[in-house]
């Protein structure tokens, strides 16, 4: 690989050879990549048997950082709880990129019958609950590291640095804690390394292990947990005109709610949606209850639009509940995420990055909005980002009727590994060499 480095340093002192140069170096990144994974491999399966769960992910961030260190990378530890950033100065100056990959798991028994099974179990909210890497960040954290190990053994070539952030708790911190990109941003990752742009990937069940899914724009949705408390005044059952039924109310108020996409959203632009995925209220079947609570979900795919949903929600709530005599608070919960955003100039200019990782550029498809949330979102409203789908479905299987992420089933062929490595490695080498104006 340094012979090729050379060769692409020195063609590149003329311009019309820079093709030639970058063909060979590319090269080189791929006879690095094909070196790396086994110990990629090694390294998922690791953590897939350790799973740990958002801001306890001690034992992945240490085995982790001291990888990171092997390399020769600066280290940095304890960020937002249990992140880890490692930093790449290449040998010559340039532009900063930061490669992002998340680190927890979930509380989800495994039923995927691998010699690596999770056997690990915690306590969650109570109740004991297996813990398994089902959302397939175990692959995140072992696809960065075999980038970084290839990016480090070419670091004297690179043109600027590159910063390999390691996050926790991308699922949301356990309650009451805070976490995540929102805290690793509060403590000032961003501030520390100045990147100039951020990339992210998700290992996905929706799509053949050899395929990458993108989109320019609006990728994944902005998420809003909400509670919707109406409050009534309790009386008998027999009686109801002796107080304010707030079961009624609720029920109409779910009703009207179904209109605020159906007749007051621009659905041509963006869709979004509105779900109660919880009602409680009332105790007994002869006593009108004093209150009821809802709880909900409401995804949207731009800022204005999400903005004028929870307005409309709130409008529909507390104007309902007051044709009756009730009252409707809505309350926003914490750990809402914004829109994934792709910044449309750095997608073109990583598409063909992406295409190259593929292996051709069919296997790069444009895929629909995701309603799921990522909070990689975070990253992207504060310098250029691209997040990117990497199939994980074995090739040949029906991804549309795979298991998803987050199933106790969820499986990830282990050659979705390698695209990941290359599309990580080849987005960073490509920008960090791209021409600058
Ligand atoms: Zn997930
Ligand atoms: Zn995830």
């Amino acid at each position: 690989m340094p012979h090729s480095s050379r060769l692409f340093a020195t063609a590149c002192l003329v311009a019309l050879a820079c093709a030639a140069g970058a063909a060979r170096a590319a090269e080189g990144v791929d006879a690095a990549i094909s070196a790396a994974m086994p110990k990629v491999v090694e390294w998922r399966r690791d953590f897939h048997q350790h799973p740990e769960l958002g801001n306890r992910e001690t034992r992945t961030s240490q085995i982790v950082a001291a990888q990171l260190k092997a390399m020769g990378l600066e280290v940095h530890t304890g960020i937002a709880h249990t992140g880890v950033v490692g930093v790449l100065r290449g040998g010559r100056p340039g532009p900063v990129i930061a490669l992002r990959a998340d680190m927890d798991a979930l509380p989800v028994t495994e039923r995927v019958d691998v010699p690596f099974k999770s056997t690990v179990t915690t306590e969650y909210r109570g109740e004991k609950v297996g813990v398994m890497h089902a959302c397939g960040h175990d692959g995140h954290t072992a696809i960065l590291m075999g980038a970084a190990q290839v990016l480090a053994g070419m670091s004297k070539d690179l043109p600027g640095t590159v910063v390999f952030m390691f996050q926790p708790a991308e699922e949301g911190a356990p309650e009451g804690e805070e976490g995540g990109a929102p805290l690793m941003l509060k403590e000032g990752v961003f501030r520390d390394y100045k990147p100039d742009a951020v990339v992210g990937l998700h290992l996905w069940a929706g799509l053949n292990a050899g395929t990458i899914g993108y989109r320019s724009g609006s990728l994944m949705a902005a998420s809003d947990t909400f509670r919707l408390t109406v409050n009534g005044v309790q009386t008998h059952g027999s009686r109801p005109w002796g107080g304010v039924d707030p079961i009624v109310a609720s029920a109409q108020i779910l009703n009207g709610m179904q209109t605020i996409v159906s007749r007051q959203t621009d659905i041509t632009r963006y869709p979004a949606v509105v779900t109660v995925g919880a009602i409680k209220g009332g105790i007994r079947f002869n006593i009108i209850p004093d209150s009821v609570e809802m709880m909900g979900t409401i995804r949207t795919f731009d800022a204005g639009v999400r903005d004028q949903t929870i307005e409309r929600l709130r409008r529909t709530a507390e104007n309902t509940a007051a044709a009756s005599g009730a009252t409707a608070r809505l309350d926003i919960l914490p750990g809402s995420n914004p829109v994934v955003i792709n910044n449309p100039d750095l997608t073109r200019q990583l598409l063909p990055s992406l295409q190259r990782a593929a292996g051709s550029a069919d296997k790069v498809v444009e895929i629909p909005f995701v309603t799921g949330a990522e909070d990689f979102a975070h990253f992207a409203l504060e310098v250029p980002g691209v997040f990117f789908f990497v199939g994980s479905t074995p090739p040949g299987q029906d991804a549309d009727q795979a298991p998803s992420n987050h199933s106790p089933l969820y499986f990830v062929d282990e050659s979705s590994l390698e695209v990941g490595v290359r599309a990580m490695a080849d987005a960073a080498v490509d920008y960090l060499n791209a021409p600058r104006h």
